[in-house]
Parts: structure tokens; sequence; C-alpha cells
């Protein structure tokens, strides 16, 4: 089989509420989240999708260099080209968009693997997981995301993810530092019995940073993630060497190269798998594969994708047995989605399907309606 078409539509769906993270709003109710979808068909008419979630409060990535890249750079040289060498597109994909710091524009080459994963898999009628020859999982475990800079709002969200069967929340800190250790506390009351992750994304230098660890280890937090920038991984390691609190490492680790670095720099102690920002599937799975065998935890997250990409990762992150419930928060913020079989979260879990592929079918009337001109 070969790739016979890319089709690629930028989305904007509509938002249930405002999502904002230490480097400002990612998405909000007004001007409702840009998606990417990607349509993928096969020599043989079997029809492949994937999605992207680009955040530009988060990474140089955005809804139109997204659309555009796909478009005009990587399906001229993806179309004709055999869909079963995973090898062969990746480095065609690399080859077309250079590195820089790391792979370049990984958001949007993560939309093309994940539409040739579903592509390949449902060529074969399997679930996403047999390709990697694993056993398909019926379900998952999601963890509550927390971002406000109010302790009063801390406070409530953390009891309703305690009362509603959750079993670990995630806490976004550095929106107002001065609120910190009092939203900390808040959640911590609420939930005392939650796993307890903490996410900066880059928020703090180190002074601040081991201040922080400091109150933590007082408080009860399990993990603290990316508190320097992404760049600083002697930071990071100097801040291990400071603080009993496990560090985990995210926005500096996009590449298996990258982990290499962070190991041999005893940087953390665990690592964020995404499988977008790590440019789609296959590296993602590298990064669990090498995290794994390298003594290092490993956090399951996500950039809110839709149902599409939740899936997906859902699917590797079940491969990959991350016992830690997953950071997949699409459903908290979207009012709508363009999968029509959508999953249902009860009690922290998402339930997943044994359907071929990554198990989505997706709603041309929805595309249409949240369609976006970028082109
Ligand atoms: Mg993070």
């Amino acid at each position: 089989m070969k790739i016979a078409n890319i089709e690629v539509f930028a989305l904007t769906l509509p938002m249930k509420s405002d999502f904002s993270i230490s480097g400002g709003q990612v998405g909000n109710q007004q001007q409702g989240a840009p998606h990417v979808y990607v349509k993928m068909t096969g020599s043989d008419g079997t029809v492949g999708w994937g999605e992207a979630r680009p955040s530009h409060r988060w990474s140089y990535e955005t809804l139109e260099s997204v659309t555009t890249t796909i478009h005009h750079y990587l399906k001229p040289v993806l179309v004709g080209e055999p869909a079963w060498d995973l090898r062969r597109i990746h480095h065609k994909m690399n080859r077309q968009i250079a590195a820089g710091w790391n792979k370049g524009m990984p958001i949007a080459k993560a939309a093309v693997d994940m539409a040739l994963h579903d592509l390949l898999a449902k060529h074969h009628g399997i679930p996403l997981p047999r390709l990697w020859m694993g056993a398909f999982k019926d379900s998952i475990r999601l963890s509550y995301l927390i971002s406000t800079n109010d302790p009063e709002t801390a406070y409530e969200k953390a009891k309703y993810a305690r009362e509603n069967g959750f079993l670990a929340v995630d806490v976004k800190i550095g929106l107002n530092p001065q609120q910190d250790v009092r939203i900390l506390e808040a959640v911590k009351q609420a939930a005392p019995d939650l796993y307890f992750r903490v996410d900066a994304n880059q928020a703090y230098d180190l002074t601040q940073a081991v201040r922080l660890a400091r109150e933590m280890e007082r408080i009860g937090v399990d993990v603290f993630e990316q508190p320097l920038k992404a760049n600083q991984l002697h930071g990071h390691a100097e801040l291990r060497r400071k603080t009993v609190i496990p560090i985990a490492l995210d926005e500096s680790i996009w590449t298996a190269g990258d982990l290499i670095q962070a190991i041999r720099q005893e940087a953390c102690d665990m690592v964020v798998i995404k499988v977008t920002k790590m440019g789609g599937l296959t590296e993602a799975k590298l990064c669990g594969e090498i995290a794994g065998e390298a003594g290092l935890g490993l956090l399951g997250g996500g950039l809110t994708e839709s149902t599409l990409g939740l899936t997906a990762s859902a699917h590797l992150f079940n491969y990959l047995d991350i016992q830690i419930p997953v950071d997949l928060n699409g459903p908290i913020f979207l009012a709508d989605d363009p999968v029509t079989d959508g999953l249902k979260v009860e009690k922290g879990t998402v339930p997943l399907s044994g359907q071929s592929g990554i198990g989505c079918t997706i709603s041309n009337d929805k595309l249409e309606k949240y369609g976006t001109k970028t082109l």
C-alpha cells in the first residue's frame, strides 16, 4: 500500500472553559481551540486519521504553520511513498523540514505519523497496539487538570477530582507565582490521597525552584515537572541534588536524543511522554522505551488534543505500561469534537474500543462546521 493522498483540516473547536499555563492562555471560550486533523488515504482506499494540537504559548507551532507545513512541504514528498516504511517516511519529513534546536515542526509531523499508524492498522484490520506487537487494553486512568491562580478554585477542583473517582491531580503553577504555595496547600487539603503532579511549564529560575521544592517537601508533592527553562539540563540536575522531590522533564525532552542528554546529565527522575511534542507515536514510543530501560519514571501527557489524539496517546501509554494516571485533558476543555463515537470519561477512566486503527470515527459535517481557513 502506498500513500495516495494527504488532506489537512484546520479546525477551531469550541471550548467549554478557558485554559492557561505559566506562559499564558492556550485557549479560551471566545476564540476556541486550534486543532489540525490529517486524513491520509492509502492506495487501497483505506483512510487513516491523525491530529495535532498546536499551542503557540507552549511551543512555536501555530494552526497556520502546522497546516501549511503539512500541505505545502510534507504532502508533496510523501504521496506515492510506501505507507509501511516508517523510517523512510520520517527520513523524508526530517529532510524536508530540517531540525532546529530539536526536530523541526514536530507537532505537524506528529499528525502525519498518527494518520499513518491509523492507516496501517486499519489496512490490517487490527487495533493500533497490535502494530507494536502489544496487547489491546480496554481503558486508561486519567489525572484531573487544575489550572487557576485562585486557591479557593483550586480547592474546589481538587475536591471535584477526588469525589469523581480521579486518582491523580495535575496542577499548573507559575500563573501567579505569589499564589503557588497557597494553591498547592489548598489542593493537598482537598485531595490528600491523590497522586500530586505539579507542572511549572518553565516558570522559574534555579533559586526560586529550590525554594518552592522545599515547600513541596513540606506539603507532600509527588513530582515537580519542568521548573526551569527547557535548555537548562544542568540547572535541573543541580535542583535534583537539592531536593527529595522527583523532577520530571517535559519541554526539555522532544526527541530520543534530548532524552539521552538528560540521562547523561542526570537531569531528571521522570520523563513526560507526549505524542505530538515528540513528532508522533514513533518517537514517543522510542522515548518511552529508552526512559524505561534507563530506570526513569514515565508520565503521560498531551496538549489538550481532542478524542482522536487522546485515544492514540492512550493506546501508546497502555503499551508503555504507564501506571500513573495520565494527563490527557482535552475533554475537560472542549465542548465538541469531530469524533462521533466519543469516549466517556467516568471516574477518571477512559474506555477504549477494540476497533481497528486508533478506533475513532470522524464526522465530515463537524470538520466542515469547525473548519478555519488558513491556506
Ligand atoms: Mg508539562
